[in-house]
């Protein structure tokens, strides 16, 4: 029953609105509530012993301590649970605290007008669930570059590959490389832990030979077993240093007999900003040689327009962040349909990463975007696993109501 396993507390500087806020929630039958009228004394509440709460209804316009920097304190103290704000603020003010208290990665239900109701209070609370670890996260470990190089020469780095669909059909139109290393001791290691270390320490051209080794492999089983995929592997800036690297990649689609045209590559925009020359004349090359080139995380980065203008990019992919929760945030719609228009207008494929849920789905189809990725279609999985899934999401996606 969550009115007995949510721990509650109420901040706000007005003896009133404390009471007011205590008797409703105890009448919803909440019964672990605890109330505060200052920032200070709720953090040494968070630290006590007794333990801290789990949801905290927040008021955001108090002296001293505002509900703006007891968010930042939240962080600092590593604070788990939920909160949802209260005030009186209109609707934009609200939104933008809201947004900022996201920014720091800390779970917002939603916001309650002042005077709130029974009922409001309820529907946020429903939406309670426990933190999913109780303790800080631990730091990640960072790879050392020895075990790292040692790794790739092992062979301990496998790839994932995650689908992409096409929003009118449902039809399954590629997957994105995505590597993991495979650690003996560690378990699954994702790309964010090595990558860096790879690239700081002159082992990311080794990195992308064994993935993009790997991933011809994989297309050529794909394309003998008669699945028309296109498959993208990710590149990093520091990939695109050699004049020979065209050649090298050319060599091995070669030998792996894949054709160029079912070979996309990704690469990062916000990385773009750099000296442009030689990549710019690597790319070009690539797709001079038929391969295709997609812009990644698209947005993120601050000379988009005119690595647009000067690259030939096939795909855009418009970044993650502009997609999870568009649907009801103005400010994220206004950029990802400025994307959209753009890569339509310029003749480039639109891919919307990181549609997460049902809510992502309908908003992603009904926007005209062409092509979705994100764990709402399917999580990387390994290459074994692409078969089955393709036939399940087929069946799924052709009887249909779910989906349309
Ligand atoms: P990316 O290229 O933008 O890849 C998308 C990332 O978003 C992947 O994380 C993927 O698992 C994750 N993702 C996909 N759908 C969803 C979703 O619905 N929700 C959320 N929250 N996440 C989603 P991953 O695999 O951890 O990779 C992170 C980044 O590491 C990639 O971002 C890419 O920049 C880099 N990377 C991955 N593999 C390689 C590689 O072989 N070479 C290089 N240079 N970079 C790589
Ligand atoms: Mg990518
Ligand atoms: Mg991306």
């Amino acid at each position: 029953m969550i009115q007995q396993s949510v721990k509650i507390m109420v901040l706000d500087d007005e003896p009133f609105m404390l009471k007011l806020l205590a008797r409703m929630l105890a009448s919803l039958g909440y019964t672990q509530v605890s109330t505060c009228n200052n920032g200070h004394a709720a953090l040494d509440m968070i630290d006590s012993p007794a333990g801290s709460p789990n949801l905290i209804l927040l008021d955001i316009n108090m002296p001293e301590m505002d509900g703006l920097e007891f968010v930042r304190r939240l962080v600092e103290w590593r604070y788990n649970g939920s909160i949802i704000l209260v005030s009186g603020e209109d609707e934009r003010m609200q939104q933008a605290a809201e947004e900022l208290a996201r920014a720091h990665k800390i779970t917002v239900l939603g916001h309650l007008h002042k005077p709130a109701t029974p009922g409001g209070l309820a529907e946020l609370i429903e939406k309670w669930k426990a933190p999913e670890e109780s303790k800080p996260r631990p730091k990640k470990k960072v790879y050392d570059k020895d075990e790292l190089r040692a790794a790739i020469a092992n062979g301990e780095l496998v790839n994932y590959y995650q689908p992409k669909v096409a929003t009118a059909t449902g039809r399954v139109t590629g997957v994105e490389t995505l590597v993991r290393w495979r650690h003996p001791a560690d378990g699954m290691v994702f790309p964010d832990q090595f990558i860096g270390v790879a690239e700081a320490h002159g082992l990311i051209d080794g990195l992308t030979r064994s993935v993009l080794v790997s991933a011809l492999e994989q297309a050529r089983l794909w394309l003998d077993a008669g699945l028309e995929l296109q498959v993208a592997v990710n590149l990093s800036m520091d990939n695109l240093t050699s004049l020979e690297f065209s050649d090298m990649v050319a060599d091995l689609a070669d030998r792996a007999g894949v054709p160029p045209q079912m070979m996309e590559f990704e690469v990062t925009e916000s990385r773009l900003m750099e000296d442009l020359r030689v990549p710019l004349e690597i790319l070009t090359r690539l797709r001079l040689k038929r391969f295709r080139l997609s812009i990644d995380d698209f947005g993120t980065g601050n000379s988009s327009l005119a690595q647009l203008r000067d690259l030939p990019f096939d795909e855009l992919k418009i970044d993650q962040s502009f997609v999870r929760g568009a649907c009801n945030n103005k400010k994220l719609q206004a950029i990802f349909d400025s994307s959209l228009s753009l890569a339509k207008q310029l003749g480039m494929e639109a891919v919307a990463e990181g549609v997460e849920d049902r809510d992502d789905w309908d908003f992603v189809r009904k926007s005209g975007c062409d092509i979705a990725q994100g764990y709402f279609i399917a999580k990387p999985m390994p290459a074994a696993g692409l078969p089955a899934w393709i036939r399940t999401w087929q069946k799924d996606f052709s009887a249909s109501s779910r989906y349309i």
